[in-house]
């Protein structure tokens, strides 16, 4: 038990040294007077103190509450949509998870809401798969990261006009207006639709797995 530092990655549950010898650190626990990691990790030894920590590899990147994250719309089912997340926060993540969003808009009496709904929405969203959108963490209820996107700065960031493919929609009232075939896209656009970023994660999609 005197080569932990020599390990280089040990799994959770591995026991790595008995009290006696070192005190439990960061990311480890004590079990059966042993000393285990409760992480896949790299064992780092204090040896002032007698303290032994894992590091935790490559922690994964997983949204809490109140983050927002931005990636495009991999499926439509019923009134919901997935969106494969490809930042967190405007970190690049490459975990491969989706987020839902409801399509339909809730009842929060929130007044800019209303003035959605009385326009022509009719209480839905509506998406096509393809378009990037940004949402904000609400719930990880069930192991599912679920999204709002009732809000300004949240909803549909880019998406190209699906009559004639063109790049370079005109945000309007209510959606987006394709200047080359006239073309009109209902959609819950957000403020700053459009922004460079956006429109290259577009084209990239397809190349994801
Ligand atoms: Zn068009």
């Amino acid at each position: 038990m005197n080569k932990i530092q020599e390990i280089d990655r040990v799994l959770p549950g591995k026991p790595l040294s008995v009290i006696e010898e070192f005190e439990s650190g960061k990311n480890t626990f004590v079990f059966d007077g042993e000393v285990r990691s409760s992480v896949i990790g790299k064992p780092v030894v204090n040896m002032v103190n007698r303290i032994l920590n894992v590091t935790q590899r490559n922690p994964p990147m997983i949204p809490k509450i109140g983050d927002i994250v931005t990636g495009y719309i991999d499926m439509l089912f019923g009134n919901m949509i997935s969106v494969r997340v490809v930042y967190i926060n405007d970190k690049n993540s490459h975990s491969g998870f989706s987020a839902i969003a409801s399509t339909r808009i809730s009842n929060m009496g929130n007044n800019y809401y209303s003035s959605w709904r009385e326009r022509n929405y009719k209480g839905k969203l509506i998406f096509k798969v393809g378009d990037i959108i940004r949402g904000r963490v609400y719930s990880l209820l069930n192991s599912s990261i679920h999204i709002t996107l009732e809000d300004k700065d949240l909803g549909l960031v880019y998406t190209i006009c699906f009559s004639c493919g063109n790049t370079d929609l005109i945000k309007v009232s209510g959606g987006l207006k394709c200047p080359n075939c006239g073309n009109y896209e209902e959609r819950k656009v957000c403020i700053d639709y459009g922004k460079e970023a956006f429109t290259s994660l577009y084209d990239k999609q397809y190349l994801m797995g």
